[in-house]
C-alpha cells in the first residue's frame, strides 16, 4: 500500500497527481497559456512558482488525504525547460524535507508511456507526440528504445508555431483542430519522413510561405487579388500530412518490434484526427489502440506519481536525507534511463 505524489513541471503545465495502488486519486493542474505569441521559459518558470501551493493543497483535498500519508514525492526530472524543471525540483524538494519522506526523479517521456496501463496497454509502441517531443518507443532489453523520432521540432511545436504566424495564442494545437474541420481542399505540402524519423521545419516554412502569399487570413472570402489560401484548409492539410507522417512511422516500427499494441501518448494525441487515423491503421494491420483520455495525455502530475509508484515499489528512490545529490536533467533522453522493474 503506497501513496505517491508527482509533479510535472517541464514546460507549460505545472501539476500535482496523487496515485495510490495504480489508482488516481487526484489529478490537479495548471497551465500557461497566451493570447498571442508563445512561451516564454521564464514567465512560465513565474507562472508555476504562483500556483504550486494552489495546486498542491487542491490536490490533496481532491484526494481526500492529508501530507503526512504520503509516502513519497515524484518529480519529472526531464526532459524540459531548465527554468520550469527548477520550480518542480525544488517544490518536490521542500515537500521532501518538510516530510521526511524520498523523493523520486522520474523521466518525464516514460511517465506518458507507462500511464498508458491505465488504458490496458502492455507491451505497446507509443506514438509520443507533445509539444518538444516526437518519438515511437517500444520497450527492449531494459530500455525505452527510440526508434524513430523529429529530426528538428517536435509536432506540437510545430503546430503552435504555424498557428502564431496565423495569429493564434498558445497553445494552438485545440485552435488549428477546429479550423481544420471546416477546411474542404487538400493543399499539397511536403512530406518529410526517412524509415521511423520525420521532419517538419521544412513544412513549417512551406505553411508560413502560403500564409504570408494570400491575404486575408481570417478565412473571409473576400478576393485579395493574390494567391490565397485559406487557413481553415491550410489546418486542414497540415494534419492530413503530418499526422499521415507520423502514423507511417508508428506503423513501421509495429512491423519492425512485431508488437500489436498501438499506444499514444502526449498533447497532440488528444487531436480527434490523430486518434483515428491511428485506430484506422491499427484496425487494418489487427493490432490493438489504446488511447489515455485527455487529461493524461497532456502533462499532467499523476503520470509522474504513477510511474514514480513503479518506482517506489522497485525501491528506486532517494532519502530525504540526500536529495542534495539529485539535479534536474533538461536534456535527458528516453533511452538514457535503465528500467530496471521490467
Ligand atoms: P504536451 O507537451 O504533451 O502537454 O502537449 C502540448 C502540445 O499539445 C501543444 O503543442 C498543443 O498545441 C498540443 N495539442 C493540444 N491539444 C491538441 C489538439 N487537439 N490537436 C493538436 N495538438 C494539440
Ligand atoms: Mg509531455
Amino acid at each position: 500500500m503506497s501513496i505517491i505524489l508527482g509533479i510535472e513541471s517541464t514546460a507549460h503545465t505545472f501539476g500535482i497527481g496523487i496515485v495510490k495502488n495504480g489508482k488516481i486519486l487526484s489529478n490537479i493542474k495548471s497551465s500557461f497559456t497566451t493570447e498571442k505569441g508563445g512561451l516564454i521559459p521564464l514567465e512560465v518558470a513565474k507562472h508555476h512558482r504562483e500556483n504550486k501551493e494552489r495546486i498542491y493543497f487542491e490536490s490533496l483535498e481532491k484526494a481526500g488525504i492529508s501530507e503526512e500519508k504520503i509516502d513519497a514525492i515524484a518529480f519529472s526530472q526531464g526532459p524540459g525547460l531548465a527554468p520550469c524543471l527548477l520550480e518542480g525540483i525544488k517544490f518536490a524538494k521542500e515537500i521532501s524535507l518538510k516530510l521526511k519522506k524520498p523523493i523520486i526523479p522520474v523521466n518525464h517521456c516514460v511517465a506518458h508511456l507507462e500511464i498508458g496501463q491505465i488504458t490496458g496497454a502492455r507491451d505497446p509502441v507509443m506514438l509520443y507526440a507533445s509539444g518538444a517531443n516526437t518519438q515511437v518507443i517500444a520497450y527492449a532489453s531494459g530500455k525505452y528504445r527510440v526508434f524513430g523520432e523529429t529530426l528538428d521540432i517536435g509536432v506540437g511545436n510545430f503546430i503552435d508555431t504555424f498557428a502564431r504566424y496565423a495569429g493564434i495564442g498558445f497553445p494552438g494545437g485545440p485552435a488549428i483542430e477546429k479550423l481544420s474541420l471546416t477546411g474542404k481542399t487538400l493543399i499539397e505540402l511536403p512530406y518529410t519522413i526517412k524509415g521511423m524519423d520525420c521532419a517538419f521545419s521544412g513544412i513549417l516554412t512551406n505553411l508560413k510561405q502560403k500564409l504570408e502569399s494570400g491575404s486575408p487570413r481570417d478565412d473571409s472570402d473576400e478576393p485579395s487579388g493574390e494567391p490565397n489560401y485559406k487557413l481553415s484548409d491550410l489546418a486542414y492539410s497540415m494534419q492530413e500530412v503530418v499526422f499521415a507522417m507520423l502514423v507511417e512511422t508508428a506503423e513501421r516500427a509495429l512491423a519492425h518490434t512485431g508488437k500489436n499494441e498501438l499506444l499514444l501518448g502526449g498533447g497532440v494525441a488528444c487531436n480527434s484526427r490523430l486518434q483515428e487515423m491511428c485506430k484506422i491503421m491499427c484496425d487494418e494491420r489487427g493490432a490493438k489502440f489504446f488511447v489515455p483520455s485527455n487529461d493524461l495525455l497532456t502533462d499532467n502530475g499523476s503520470m509522474i506519481a504513477y510511474l514514480g509508484e513503479i518506482l517506489f515499489k522497485n525501491r528506486d528512490f532517494i532519502l530525504a536525507k540526500d536529495i542534495d545529490k539529485v539535479d534536474i536533467a533538461p536534456r535527458q533522453r528516453t533511452d538514457d534511463v535503465e528500467i530496471k522493474y521490467k
